[in-house]
């Protein structure tokens, strides 16, 4: 049996707004990640299975390594169909904002759901929620949304409603989040829900191969590039720093999702605990940050660059070129040395 971890409260204030209302948007963040979109198309499928009208809006782009999800291409995209993305969110009755705490998160979408009528439910697993909803169910100590909505399903009483599509969504946005079950993937609950969607006819390993045996080979060559070329180690403060700007980027084909992942790989480093990827966009610069044991990333994104996320994987926007963002990186480090070292 699982341990009862969201309210019993919210689950009756949250089966009540779905009892009453028909028409239902989901929304998750900006370039969403497996969790993101598992998640979403999970209780996508739950609700179409009850009969609702349901529509998946993403602000951008998704990795192509998640397209196998059923229904993956019914995901309204809010840059390429802004109007449609719009008009959706306004007729909405009832909003679902899963796997993210503050409304910046989705991007161009922010204005259009804070004031759209529909009520709001947001289901997610980040520190610190903002409070813009009808109904908040926010559980840091869970290691993903996917999992949340296994729960939520479950304490309705409504298990019968998960189809093997919603299944297998929520199985690889679990899987995503936890790097396959190598962090933040000791709770044995975990391991009890994966058993339960077993039984609705998951092949995991199937799930596992089509996310991460999917890669094209630039990826793959560019994974090569980084690792020999790039990435530096600053060992005093156990930390690593990859980047990659635009020219760079553009000599592998470059595609949505396709550096997913990176910024993990120094924590195999003996000795490494922090370890960041800088990237250039088009008009910006992204950071991705990973921990291993106590270190904050969550911190160091929020207090260097207003991002955020979890104690172990986070993550930030700067505003600047490239040769700004790794200046302002390194100089932070020598604060940050006594929770490096
Ligand atoms: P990733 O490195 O995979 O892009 O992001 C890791 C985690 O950091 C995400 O799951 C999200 O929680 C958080 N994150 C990434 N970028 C941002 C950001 O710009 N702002 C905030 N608040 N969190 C972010
Ligand atoms: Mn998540």
């Amino acid at each position: 049996m699982l341990n009862k971890i969201i309210a019993e409260e919210s689950i009756q204030k949250a089966k009540k707004l779905i009892d009453k209302n028909d028409k239902i948007v989901i929304v998750t963040h900006v370039s969403p990640d497996g969790d993101a979109i598992g998640s979403s198309l999970a209780l996508y499928h739950f609700l179409t299975e009850l009969g609702k009208q349901v529509n998946v809006i993403v602000p951008n782009e998704f990795p192509r390594f998640l397209n196998w999800m059923v229904d993956a291409g019914e995901i309204i995209l809010g840059d390429r169909s802004p109007e449609i993305a719009q008009e959706t969110i306004e007729a909405a009755e009832l909003i679902f904002c899963l796997d993210f705490n503050d409304l910046k998160r989705i991007s161009q979408l922010e204005s259009i759901v804070r004031e759209a009528h529909g009520k709001k439910v947001m289901i997610d697993h980040h520190p610190s929620p903002e409070n813009f909803c009808d109904l908040t169910i926010s559980h840091p100590e869970i290691s993903s949304t996917s999992e949340l909505i296994f729960r939520f399903i479950c304490r309705m009483g409504m298990f019968e409603y998960v189809d093997k599509p919603c299944a297998e969504c929520i199985y690889a946005g679990m899987m995503t989040d936890t790097g396959a079950f190598t962090y933040n993937s000791n709770s044995p609950a975990i391991y009890y829900i994966i058993g339960e969607l077993l039984e609705k006819g998951i092949n995991k390993d199937d799930i596992h191969s089509k996310v991460y045996d999917s890669c094209s080979k630039y990826r793959v060559r560019l994974q090569g590039f980084i690792l020999h070329e790039k990435m530096q180690l600053f060992e005093e403060y156990k930390t690593s720093l990859i980047t990659l700007s635009l020219e760079e980027h553009k000599k592998f084909n470059p595609q949505k999702g396709d550096t997913e992942g990176f910024v993990n790989i120094p924590l195999s480093i003996e000795n490494i605990v922090f370890s960041a990827f800088i990237r250039e966009e088009k008009d910006m610069v992204r950071l991705s940050f990973r921990s291993r044991g106590n270190f904050p990333a969550n911190q160091f994104a929020g207090e260097i660059f207003n991002g955020g996320g979890h104690l172990n994987a986070s993550g930030g926007e700067f505003y600047g070129n490239l040769e700004d963002a790794i200046a302002l990186f390194k100089a932070a480090l020598p604060r940050y040395k006594h929770l490096l070292i």
